[in-house]
């Protein structure tokens, strides 16, 4: 892709801004994009020269959505696992006992085709925490980088590091695991604070900016409990030297809550606060098993959350308290998570499950969350988490031009009652027909502009299969460990940890 886009003005459409305070009910206006970036929205715009002018009566245009949390590394393994809890299915998506990492032309297409799946969907911004068995090397981020620069989608890649072993985040691990697995239990040597630095800070040269600043580099030590508390101080810090998210998992599970308790004597998240590592750069994925203490640090601290409703409903990992954290302050996103927990790119599912899994259990009717909640945590709110909320998630004069252009002449629109409501409840990505990202063209009547698909998916088909064959032997050689997590799991139930969710 040049770097230049021409403009595009769009006529007369019904535009969702999802701006603060208006702009979030739909208003019939045109929208020019110059430069990648939206130069003007108002009724009867001047044409201005050399411009394609795309006549959107009858269409709707809204910000391009934002995907804040989620692991191309899972891309292959979509529909592959279910009835399983995190604990168990860890084993078969990362396989503490496996071969060589994956070969760099299937990194390059694995990551391409999270992107493209992503694009047909309307999400124009993806945060990837990439997870490539404790390699770090640049060499290999780089092609997961050149994946997303080709493909055309905004991106926050990250890096994923975790330096604890695993028999010493697992509560009861030194109990119950046998002597002789407990040396395979690892991902590798551990990775020291100073050689992750170094790594990131190279990182940070060679790809966070580029494509004109589509392209940015992230941190993300992989959670609290997995990392020494040297490494997530030098991670806090290079967020905060570059101005970017310290993006990690936070009590996603009961048996992480137990880990709180039983490795540092307080709740994880005080564990971040109490070594300084909890402020507005930071971003918490899943953020399930917080106590009400808490959510209100959580939300004087500034911090934010990436709400993933389905992976936390596939893994049975309970509900998030989304309405109280909403109520402290603290912004929330949403996240699919990996594809293996998920099994889709489409946020627009999250935006509805979202809006229904919180209906339960007797809470009041009010306190259930609403589309434009929902909507808001897809575009706006998502893409605070990801600290882009100045480039991206709204349709504001002067930032990027990335959006979704959909059809209401569609059945998810037919009749039309409310066009906020309809796209929480009814849309499934069906109506989408024009994705934008930077002012660029990507995806038009869901044919990607800036990727041969066929050719990759022919490809794909000559190298997938052995590729999964072998994923599969290394699934039963990870088998023998899954009776000591279920006995991990039975023993963390029998915790009282004081907060059921
Ligand atoms: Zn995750």
């Amino acid at each position: 892709m040049t770097t230049s886009s021409k403009s595009i003005l769009i006529q007369g459409a019904e535009v969702l801004a999802m701006a603060r305070p208006h702009g979030e009910r739909p208003v019939q206006a045109d929208v020019l994009l110059q430069g990648g970036k939206i130069a003007a929205i108002g009724n009867n715009l001047p044409i201005p020269e050399s411009c394609e002018v795309i006549a959107a009566h009858g269409k709707l245009l809204m910000p391009g959505l934002v995907n804040a949390h989620t692991h191309s590394s899972e891309t292959f393994f979509k529909g592959r696992y279910e009835q399983m809890p995190l604990e168990a299915w860890l084993l078969y998506a990362y396989t503490y006992i496996s071969g060589a990492p994956i070969p760099d032309r299937l990194l390059y297409l694995r990551t391409l085709l999270l992107a493209m799946q992503s694009l047909k969907n309307g999400v124009t911004t993806l945060c990837d925490d990439f997870f490539d068995p404790m390699a770090h090397s640049t060499k290999r981020l780089g092609i997961v980088f050149q994946a997303y620069r080709d493909a055309g989608i905004r991106v926050n890649v990250s890096s994923a590091v975790l330096n604890t072993p695993v028999l010493d985040s697992t509560p009861f691990g030194r109990e119950v695991f046998p002597e002789h697995l407990r040396n395979q239990l690892n991902f590798g040597a551990p990775t020291t604070a100073a050689d992750y630095t170094a790594y990131c800070q190279e990182a940070f040269r060679r790809f966070h900016g580029q494509a004109d600043g589509r392209l940015r580099f992230a941190i993300t030590p992989s959670a609290p409990q997995r990392c020494t508390t040297d490494m997530l101080q030098a991670c806090h810090a290079l967020a905060v030297q570059h101005g970017v998210p310290l993006h990690t998992h936070l009590l996603e599970t009961r048996v992480q809550a137990v880990a709180g308790q039983m490795f540092y004597g307080k709740t994880l998240l005080a564990h971040m606060h109490d070594i300084g590592v909890l402020d507005r750069h930071t971003t918490l994925a899943h953020a399930i098993w917080i106590t009400d203490d808490d959510i209100a640090q959580m939300g004087r601290a500034g911090c934010s959350v990436v709400h993933n409703p389905l992976s936390n409903l596939k893994l049975g990992s309970g509900l998030a308290p989304i309405r109280k954290l909403l109520d402290a302050g603290v912004a929330i996103g949403l996240g699919t998570d990996g594809l293996s927990s998920n099994d889709s790119a489409r946020v627009f599912d999250l935006i509805r499950f979202a809006a229904l899994m919180h209906n339960t259990g007797g809470t009041p009717p009010a306190q259930w969350l609403s589309a434009i909640e929902t909507l808001r945590m897809a575009t706006l709110d998502g893409a605070r988490t990801a600290m882009l909320d100045d480039v991206t998630g709204s349709l504001e004069v002067g930032k990027a031009a990335d959006l979704v252009m959909l059809d209401l002449d569609n059945d998810n629109f037919r009749p039309k009652n409310d066009i906020v409501k309809q796209l929480a409840y009814c849309e499934n990505g069906s109506s989408i027909e024009l994705v934008v990202v930077a002012g660029h063209v990507v995806c038009r009547n869901g044919q990607l502009a800036t990727v041969r698909e066929k050719e990759v998916w022919d490809e794909l088909n000559q190298l997938l299969p052995a590729y999964l064959e072998e994923h599969g032997r290394w699934e039963v050689a990870n088998r023998v460990f899954e009776p000591y997590f279920s006995e991990v799991i039975r023993r963390c139930k029998a915790t009282d940890i004081g907060i059921q969710r």
